[in-house]
């Protein structure tokens, strides 16, 4: 089968008052013109001329599970640790003319450097955005996003460790991505990996089958660990505080009917299904993102609550 190239106190950690509320790189050869693609996808259903080096790589969003045990024995820096194990991708969700770099942030070199330096950049900007962020929350999910990016406006000691745990977080993005494309250095150096397993009658390579496995076994076990967290804040909120799921439902909905648009929009130079799915995928969580962040502005800006 031909793959596509291509703090401790208050378990709430937040003041009695606020609990009381409780409411709410560089272009590859193969990847020349992806970077931004999803961005760009999601807002024209725009078709790349080459493929993204991303097609080859587990989906972004579940790369923190690498770095979930940490949760248990480097608490402060978890959160660091998670956007660094993002931060190597974050150029496919920039537009091209903005994310040409000059490094890749998918080698050895690029990620400790370019990868964490965006990750770090990121992070900054989330807390400094929290308000918003946080905006068309409520309830636990408010509570715990607030407790989670408030620890770097109470310590600098929490904002210093964020400089190590980005690029642990970074470097491990490089590592699960180098077990499951096919030039990656544990892929070459684990002949295992190269093996093929027969998948509905078609020969798939483990380090592929690896690849879908790592997405969907990290995206389940973070939203089981998410669960967990949410359960600890049981009781920190208001019960009759209001809820309003109805518009992030929305932003759902929209983001998925934007990605699977663009999967189908991609056309032929994505032929297969992997390519689709990845286009899919992509382009629904950038679109997500920029619906989400809108919204969260549009509450501030005017004020709209119910
Ligand atoms: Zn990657």
């Amino acid at each position: 089968m031909r793959w596509l190239p291509g703090a401790k106190g208050h378990k709430c950690g937040l003041p009695a008052s606020r609990v009381a509320t409780g409411r709410a790189g560089r272009s590859d050869p193969v990847d020349s013109i992806g970077n931004g693609y999803a961005v760009l996808s999601a807002v024209r259903l725009a078709v790349p001329a080459t493929a993204p080096r991303a097609l080859l790589m587990p989906f972004t969003l579940a790369h923190p599970i690498a770095v979930l045990p940490f949760r248990w024995i480097w608490r402060q820096g978890f959160i660091a640790l998670a956007f660094g194990s993002l931060g190597p991708d974050i150029p496919y969700f920039l537009p091209a003319s903005i994310s040409n770099f000059g490094i890749s942030t998918h080698t050895a070199q690029g990620a400790l450097t370019l990868g964490a330096a965006l990750a770090l950049a990121l992070l900054g900007c989330t807390v400094l955005l929290r308000p918003l962020l946080v905006a068309p929350l409520w309830g636990r999910a408010r509570l715990f996003v607030e407790r989670e990016l408030g620890a770097f406006t109470k310590s600098p000691w929490v904002c210093l460790q964020a400089l190590p745990a980005v690029a642990i977080g970074s470097w491990s993005h490089f590592v699960a991505d180098s077990a499951t494309h096919p030039d990656g250095w544990i892929v070459n150096h684990v002949a295992a990996l190269r093996a093929e397993l027969p998948v509905l009658g078609i020969a798939v390579p483990v380090y592929h089958v690896m690849q879908y496995l790592f997405s969907i076994l990290g995206l389940g076990i973070l939203a089981l660990w998410y669960q967990r967290e949410l359960h600890e804040l049981d009781g920190c909120v208001d019960p009759g505080a209001p809820a309003r799921p109805r518009e992030l439902v929305v932003l759902c909905v929209v983001s998925v009917i934007t990605g699977v648009s663009s999967a189908i929009f991609a056309g032929d130079f994505f032929s297969s299904v992997h390519g689709h799915i990845y286009v899919m995928t992509t382009s629904t969580l950038a679109t997500w993102i920029m619906l989400y962040t809108l919204y969260g502005a549009g509450i501030l800006i005017f004020g709209r609550r119910r």
